[in-house]
């Protein structure tokens, strides 16, 4: 169950310094970066439930096991390694490629398109960039669904990231590298509170979307957050108008 934890009520009662500070963000930052599951998409259309379940299966599957033995090593793995992927390559030598594709074949007719996020996207200024820790044909897939895939200029995918995933500080290094970015003129919104660490260290001004969920929460002393919100499409619509 999920705790309610003390960070949540402090950024409640500063609601409206949080607004204020994203307002100033939005006009002195020209690079957006974006978390793709439950970020780009709101977390109710619950894609990951399906990913979920496919890689209870593949688990299950690969160590001979039952469901609930395959859902406690899964999130073991994604606690602690930042991707259930990165334990199962580590400790079962499991091939990323095959995981990849076999977690990924979903059905993503939940996926809608997204009319306020194509708007807000067309009005907002300056580099958009995908930061994920899925591969890029899924967040094709997803983005397109949305009618946003004209929107991006790249996407850096766990593949780009040599495997190794947020929040592990030297992807992030990799990943201003690679896609030319000046953290000190981004701004990084993402639904894993803890994706949001490096980032914040690295000078980008971070935005958490809040999806109630027990994976995302930031730790209770969190100090690495500049914003808070809990629907992106919503919060960008209104904020670009
Ligand atoms: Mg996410």
């Amino acid at each position: 169950m999920q705790e309610k934890s003390s960070y949540k009520s402090e950024k409640l009662s500063q609601a409206s310094h949080s607004a204020e500070r994203l307002e100033q963000l939005l006009s002195t930052r020209d690079t957006w970066v974006f978390d793709l599951d439950n970020t780009l998409y709101h977390h109710r259309i619950d894609l990951f439930a399906q990913i979920d379940e496919k890689m209870g299966s593949f688990i299950a599957n690969l160590l001979s096991t039952d469901r609930t033995e395959a859902r406690r090593v899964q999130k073991g793995y994604l606690m602690k390694y930042g991707t259930s992927l990165a334990g199962l390559m580590k400790h079962h030598g499991v091939d990323p490629h095959e995981f990849l594709e076999d977690v990924h074949d979903i059905d993503f007719s939940p996926v809608e398109e997204d009319r306020r996020l194509i708007e807000a996207l067309d009005r907002l200024d300056g580099r958009k960039v995908i930061f994920t820790n899925a591969d890029c044909n899924y967040t094709n897939q997803v983005i397109s669904r949305l009618g946003v895939k004209d929107h991006f200029d790249g996407i850096f995918d766990i593949i780009a990231a040599g495997l190794i995933p947020k929040p592990q500080p030297p992807t992030y290094d990799l990943f201003i590298n690679e896609m030319d970015i000046d953290p000190t003129r981004a701004v990084f919104f993402e639904d894993m509170a803890r994706n949001l660490e490096p980032a914040h260290a690295m000078g980008m001004a971070t935005v958490w979307v809040n999806t109630s969920s027990p994976w995302g929460n930031p730790h209770e002393d969190a100090t690495y957050i500049d914003g808070e919100i809990d629907d992106l499409s919503k919060w960008l619509h209104d904020h670009t108008a």
